[in-house]
């Protein structure tokens, strides 16, 4: 079961910078590189140690992160930052591109205006603004920053943890 808990894993500034696997969490504790942050339910049990199973660490020391200012933009990196739901209704189905101000008024295909949208939204946002439609999207479209969460690893970030929240808003977007 260990096997299974993802650890959001904070830069000493509080920064995320990874997630990984419960196993190397704990060893990465153990070996005084981190401390935990958040914890859930799971408790630890071995011979020598009882503990609850951190779901978010930090590390001891500073770690220098290699940074781009630009995340590429395409369709791909969009569904991506959106974590591959509709920003409008939250559905995983049928997705594809939706421009927040259409095209045909004006609107521009960049990050700030291109979000990730299920069919049936798209369809009935039509050629309007969200307002006009009486839409609301979910979180503000943003560049993302080429190193932030969004980024990492999909497979570990699917369905990120309840209590990885706070630290993900915190450097979120640009
Ligand atoms: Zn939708």
């Amino acid at each position: 079961m260990i096997e299974a808990v993802r650890v959001l894993v904070l830069n000493q500034t509080y920064e995320p910078i990874n997630v990984c696997g419960a196993r190397r969490a704990v060893r990465m504790m153990l070996l005084g590189k981190a401390e935990t942050i958040e914890v859930d339910g799971f408790m630890v049990r071995s011979e020598r140690l009882n503990f609850r199973l951190p779901v978010v660490i930090r590390l001891l020391h500073y770690v220098r992160v290699p940074r781009k200012a630009e995340a590429p933009f395409s369709k791909k990196n969009v569904f991506r930052r959106d974590g591959h739901t509709c920003q409008y209704c939250g559905s995983p189905n049928e997705l594809t591109l939706d421009h927040i101000s259409p095209l045909s008024r004006g609107g521009r295909t960049t990050w700030e205006n291109v979000v990730c949208c299920c069919r049936k939204c798209n369809a009935r946002k039509g050629n309007r603004l969200p307002e006009e439609a009486e839409m609301r999207l979910l979180r503000p479209a943003r560049k993302p920053r080429y190193y932030s969460f969004e980024w990492m690893n999909p497979r570990m970030t699917a369905s990120p943890h309840l209590r990885w929240e706070k630290y993900l808003d915190l450097f979120g977007g640009s």
